[in-house]
């Protein structure tokens, strides 16, 4: 399985891309600003995403994926959500107003969307990877992710707080080899970050100690502004875990 990561800031501004990552080359684990980073030609070949939640540093780039392959592709492109996600996205993005219903276009019974309901626990199978939707805990209803290959497996904790019911799914994963945390605010904004249902390197730390497994933790969703300061604290007080910073351009083989 590889992994290449297109976005994984919590902002925008310069290099900085929001999250959206790369399955082998047809799937999508959000769909950020990140996803800008794709050629026309690698854009046609999306065939799944994957989605966490709604918010928009997640979604940003959805909308504008699927007007680009419409036209362009015989298939549609599936969008994997739970129940929850997919409403807000129906009727908060593909509304015809902030942007169309590509689920109906250019035909209803040839839309370039296809809206698939994935709910919490569930395993979708595409090529070798099984993909599994992880418990997460935000402001708005969101998962995680495991993706498994025949070698081994990577967890995503999209954007979430202290979600006891993530560390439980992942305890039991055998060769579980990267887990990408989030960690959105430094200590300083941890009442901020409590609030928005985030972590801070504090409570993502505390966190993981509900984790029994040896998997590298690659931190990723950093505010720009705080970045280095946030890594500085997670790599003074959580020395004890083999943490690093997720990198935009990086590639994750497992
Ligand atoms: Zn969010
Ligand atoms: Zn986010």
């Amino acid at each position: 399985m590889r992994l290449r990561i297109l976005g994984c800031s919590g902002g925008i501004g310069g290099a900085n891309r929001t999250t959206c990552f790369l399955l082998g080359d047809n799937v999508l684990i959000d769909a950020g600003t990140g996803l800008g980073e794709l050629s026309y030609d690698e854009l046609l070949r999306i065939e799944h995403v994957f989605v966490t939640h709604a918010h928009l540093d997640h979604i940003a780039c959805l909308p504008m994926l699927l007007d680009t392959v419409v036209g362009a592709r015989t298939q549609p492109v599936v969008v994997h959500a739970t129940a929850e996600t997919l409403h807000i996205l129906r009727t908060h993005i593909f509304n015809w107003q902030v942007w169309p219903d590509f689920s109906v276009i250019p035909g209803p019974d040839h839309a370039i969307l296809k809206f698939e309901t994935m709910p919490l626990g569930d395993t979708r199978q595409v090529g070798d990877a099984h993909i599994t939707a992880l418990p997460a805990l935000h402001t708005i209803p969101a998962v995680g992710y495991l993706l498994a290959g025949p070698d081994g497996a990577l967890a995503f904790s999209g954007d979430s707080a202290d979600c006891p019911a993530f560390w439980h799914a992942l305890n039991g994963v055998d060769k579980l080899k990267y887990v990408i945390l989030e960690t959105a605010f430094s200590n300083r904004e941890h009442e901020l970050a409590r609030v928005s249902r985030h972590f801070a390197p504090g409570s993502m730390i505390a966190s993981l100690g509900r984790y029994t497994g040896d998997a590298e933790i690659l931190i990723t969703h950093l505010k720009p502004q705080d970045a280095d300061l946030t890594m500085q604290e997670i790599m003074r007080d959580g020395a004890l875990y083999p943490f690093s910073r997720l990198q935009q351009g990086q590639v994750l083989e497992f």
